[in-house]
């Protein structure tokens, strides 16, 4: 068994027939290399690239990795798990951020790459629709769409490197969900594996289809434990004629929440993305990457940094009187301090790679306890002054980095340890603690623990503590319906 593109591991170590039943190991082995050929079944060498998470805080370790290139060869490799009960772990891009794109420590899950069923098929303009394999990367999906001057507007950091399968398998958000929806709402159909290795071809781009169960939304923000995505027939819009960004600095976020709600009146449905940066957020991406400029000097008495954009579809002299309105107006109101506003499409990268450059900012900075958290919009303001509070005084000196999607009511509420201690001896310590105190706020005021990032193996039991019994016993209902052995990816989300 080969692995391309990879140097073989210290003192190129053979890691097969190492664990369990070295014949059975044997027998599905070939099994796999007869659906896949031999040189897509990986087994020796570092496999660290498929083995080990984003954060690099989940390490597993896979029986093989399987890399089909077509749905008749996933349902192949599907089916030889099933006649060997073996677990299987799906990935597309490994970029999910809740440790459940990677196999466990056992050596005894296959690990399923979809990297190489990377086509997109057929981009229909009149319907609006474009269908791509699931492991085409989110970009190549925009590109293909903007090459017919059509839009795929789902949009995040990891968009050059993350899979339709992974974002459709996570419910994946980003940063246009305000205008036109999370993942879920931009797909009309999907192709889906079962775990038994049979093929289920839902990709008719209808857009009313009132047959029975919508079987389509249960693998949607399934995280992989109910069967393969292999392709997807996604909902394509008209490219906007124009698009308008500003940075705006902000007192507070009861200030940033009010210019929101006057941004949706002024705007209204052309208000695409309202991220907000708290100056923390900021100053670790001026201390990371210095060569990013900041266009609002950084000012203490307007520390929250809020960026808008509008998309508007009549043309840029539209869009400019309306944007320009909008920030008169807050300026005049005493919403906003500052406001900066794209001159070009260069400066308006530059604004988003500010807000995008914040995960990897805070990946430098070091381990951090991470959270992902929906409220209702109305009480984010309130949520973030009462948990920040109560951090403060568990943790005398902990850094909170916080910055999201506030259009959305979602937020990434970081928890960054204190000047000077070791973030592992942090996480390792207080994790648990501040876990808590963040998530019971969200409890207390009506929010989610997961709003797009999904729940993995890092909030299975949080999930499990805190989700209501009677959704948690439908849940297990499904799983148990739709994969009876408990084969795919075991352990994340229930
Ligand atoms: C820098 C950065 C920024 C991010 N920003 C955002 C953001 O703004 N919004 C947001 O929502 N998320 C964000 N994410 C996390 C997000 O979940 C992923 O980037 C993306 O959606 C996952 O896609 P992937 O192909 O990498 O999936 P993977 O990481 O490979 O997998 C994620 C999950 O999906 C499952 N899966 C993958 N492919 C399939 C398939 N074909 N069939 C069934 N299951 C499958 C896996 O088993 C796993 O459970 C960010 C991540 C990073 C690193």
């Amino acid at each position: 068994m080969g692995h391309e593109g990879a140097p073989p591991g210290p003192g190129g170590e053979k890691r097969s027939a190492q664990h369990e039943g070295a014949p059975v190991k044997a027998a599905l082995l070939e099994a796999l290399a007869a659906a896949v050929g031999p040189a897509q079944v990986l087994t020796e060498g570092d496999l660290s690239a498929w083995e080990v998470d984003w954060r690099k805080r989940y390490r597993g370790r896979a029986l093989a990795v399987v890399r089909p290139a077509t749905t008749a060869e996933v349902a192949a490799v599907l089916r030889a798990c099933a006649a060997h009960g073996t677990a299987v772990v799906p990935q597309g891009g490994n970029t999910g951020l809740v440790g459940a794109s990677v196999p466990d420590a056992s050596g005894t899950q296959v690990l399923v790459s979809l990297a190489r069923l990377n086509r997109v098929r057929a981009v229909d303009a009149a319907n609006l629709t474009l269908t791509a394999e699931a492991g085409c990367v989110l970009q190549a999906v925009q590109e293909a769409a903007a090459a017919q001057d059509l839009l795929f507007p789902l949009s995040l950091a990891a968009e050059g490197s993350c899979t339709i399968g992974g974002n459709l398998a996570t419910n994946a958000g980003g940063t246009q969900v305000l205008r036109y929806g999370n993942a879920r709402e931009l797909c009309l159909g999907l192709e889906v594996v079962t775990p038994a290795g049979e093929i289920w071809d839902g990709l008719a781009g209808l857009r009313k289809d009132n047959t029975g169960y919508a079987l389509r939304d249960l693998y949607i923000g399934a995280e992989g434990t109910l069967g393969v995505i292999t392709a997807a027939t996604l909902k394509l819009c008209p490219q906007p004629a124009a698009r308008m960004t500003a940075l705006a600095s902000c007192a507070d976020l009861e200030a940033a929440t009010r210019l929101l709600q006057l941004a949706h009146a002024r705007l209204g449905p052309g208000l695409t993305g309202f991220e907000v940066m708290g100056d923390l957020a900021l100053t670790l991406v001026a201390r990371h990457f210095p060569q990013l400029r900041r266009p609002l000097a950084p000012d203490p008495a307007a520390p929250w940094t809020v960026l808008v954009e509008q998309s508007d579809s009549e043309g840029e002299a539209h869009a400019r009187g309306l944007f320009e309105g909008l920030l008169e107006a807050a300026l005049e109101s005493g919403l906003i301090a500052d406001a900066a506003v794209a001159e070009s499409v260069a400066q308006s990268k530059a604004m988003w790679h500010l807000r995008e450059a914040i995960p990897l900012a805070q990946a430098e900075e070091g381990a951090n306890v991470k959270h992902d958290i929906a409220l209702p919009v109305s009480r984010v303001a309130a949520f973030v002054a009462a948990t920040d509070t109560l951090l403060q005084r568990a943790f005398p000196g902990v850094r909170l980095v916080n910055f999201g999607h506030l259009g959305d009511g979602n937020l990434h509420y970081n928890v960054q340890a204190p000047d000077g201690v070791a973030a592992a001896d942090f996480l390792r310590e207080h994790e648990h603690a501040v876990n808590t105190i963040v998530y019971d706020a969200v409890g207390r005021f009506g929010g989610s623990i997961s709003a797009e990032h999904g729940i993995g193996a890092l909030k299975r039991d949080e999930l499990a503590a805190r989700k209501s019994p009677v959704a948690l016993a439908l849940m297990r209902d499904i799983k148990r319906a739709l994969d009876p052995d408990g084969r795919m990816n075991p352990g994340r989300v229930l």
